[in-house]
């Protein structure tokens, strides 16, 4: 394991000299091996020789999520159909599934990155991981189990879902590490809660939480009340799957994988790099990929980049929070919304759950905002007065954040539909060519 937790503290220019080396051999190599790459670069008149250094990157062609559908199902593979040991597929959560694939080296670096997280929450031998991602096609599942065995931790495989399940394994088999979407994770609180269990009475001390935007209110909820370090953590199916960055227990951003995907930030309409700092869109170069090499891939999610050093020792750059996905951005009246500033102002009110779903209408020519969120067991038990008030509070609370009067239903507890994975959180009921495409 030393030579993982090496890779994550080595100087900067030591390892810029590292990633350019890299990505040459990933370039060339795609250029040479996939039409797609290699019709772009001839396009724009460049080889993997062009790359002099780390800044040549921004000359590159961007890669869509568009260039995998046209190419779906395997169309962007490197490597013949023989070499590939594994296929997963993206969530779908936009759209059509995204097909990705792994040769038996990818599986390899996909476990030591796993591991490197795991180890960021200080995850070993000693631990019990309850791995609540879904096992299938989705990779979070598979992911943290090859990652958490890697560590030599003992896994749980028991998926999401089967509420009384993971209660039953949290309570008998020790579970000191759970791994979920943080919206799962909500979910088993409450019912433990509600089986009047305590969770200092369990072994919980850290939980893996990503998959899905969440908010800095979400984490004081979940550490509150399963009494855990909550880390968050990114990754997305095209790039590997989670294990492309995470947090540190400083919980300031978190690390990317650099030595293995090269991230950049750029501005999603001029598609130019933003300093450090500046939210944009991330993009991800892969360096060391072999079925499936991206050059300059748009994740469309929203963060900023932090390259100085961590209070942590490790030198690799980290992201911020993702605040939204581009396509997630909702256009209402004019103004930007994302459902993560939602759950913010949410989070700040008592008396409700962040367990929402915003529900977009077209009144007329006006576009109406309806919030539906879960009241507290306590004040629903309290009566429809008590619902009325808190759902005032939040409309105020809204207003506040975005600047536009929503309509505020606080409904009774699961009211809203619960989800073992990814929570839905929006549904936009405009006419098509209405909403933002
Ligand atoms: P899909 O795009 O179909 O959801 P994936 O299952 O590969 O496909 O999910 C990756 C996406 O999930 C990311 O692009 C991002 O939008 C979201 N995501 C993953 N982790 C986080 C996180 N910690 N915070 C916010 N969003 C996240
Ligand atoms: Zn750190």
């Amino acid at each position: 394991m030393k030579d993982l937790t090496a890779a994550e503290r080595l100087p900067r220019t030591e390892l810029g000299r590292l990633q350019l080396g890299r990505l040459r051999r990933s370039v060339a190599s795609a250029a040479e091996r996939i039409p797609l790459h290699r019709e772009r670069l001839r396009a724009a008149g460049l080889t993997a020789r062009d790359l002099r250094s780390l800044d040549d990157l921004r000359r590159l062609p961007f890669t869509t999520k568009a260039d995998f559908r046209d190419a779906y199902p395997y169309g962007l593979l490197a490597v013949p159909l023989d070499d590939v040991v594994r296929v997963h597929a993206s969530s779908g959560t936009t759209g059509k599934p995204t097909v990705v694939a792994y040769t038996r080296r990818d599986l390899q670096t996909w476990s030591d990155v796993m591991a490197r997280t795991l180890m960021m929450g200080g995850v070993g031998r000693s631990d019990v991981v309850q791995n609540a991602y879904g096992y299938g096609l989705f990779t979070g599942g598979l992911g943290f189990h090859y990652g958490a065995e890697r560590v030599g931790a003992a896994v749980i495989p028991i998926s999401g879902g089967f509420t009384e399940r993971q209660l039953m394994a949290l309570q008998d088999l020790g579970s000191t590490v759970l791994c979920s979407t943080p919206s799962y994770a909500l979910y088993l609180a409450e019912a433990l809660e509600e089986a009047g269990i305590a969770a200092k009475d369990l072994r919980l001390r850290v939980g893996f939480f990503g998959a899905e935007p969440w908010t800095e209110g979400m984490r004081a909820a979940l550490e509150e009340r399963l009494d855990l370090m909550a880390l968050n953590i990114y990754g997305l199916s095209e790039v590997i799957g989670p294990g492309v960055s995470v947090e540190c227990p400083e919980r300031r951003g978190m690390h990317v994988a650099e030595d293995h995907f090269l991230p950049e930030v750029v501005d999603p309409a001029t598609l130019e790099p933003v300093a450090d700092g500046v939210p944009g869109e991330l993009v991800f170069t892969t360096l060391t990929k072999e079925a499936l090499p991206l050059i300059r891939y748009r994740t469309r999610d929203i963060t900023t980049l932090d390259r100085t050093p961590c209070a942590c020792g490790r030198t690799l750059a980290r992201i911020g929070r993702i605040t939204g996905r581009t396509d997630d951005m909702l256009i209402i009246r004019g103004v930007n919304v994302y459902p993560s500033q939602i759950e913010h102002a949410l989070t700040q009110v008592a008396g409700v759950e962040p367990h929402y779903l915003l529900v977009v209408r077209r009144d007329g020519a006006l576009d109406a905002l309806e919030v539906r969120v879960e009241a507290t067991a306590s004040v629903a038990a309290a009566g429809p007065d008590a619902m009325r008030g808190a759902a005032a509070l939040v409309k105020r609370r809204i207003h506040e954040t975005i600047g536009l009067t929503a309509d505020v239903t606080v409904v009774p507890p699961k009211a809203i539909e619960r989800s073992a994975g990814k929570a839905k959180r929006v549904e936009d009921l405009r006419p098509r060519g209405g909403a933002p495409s």
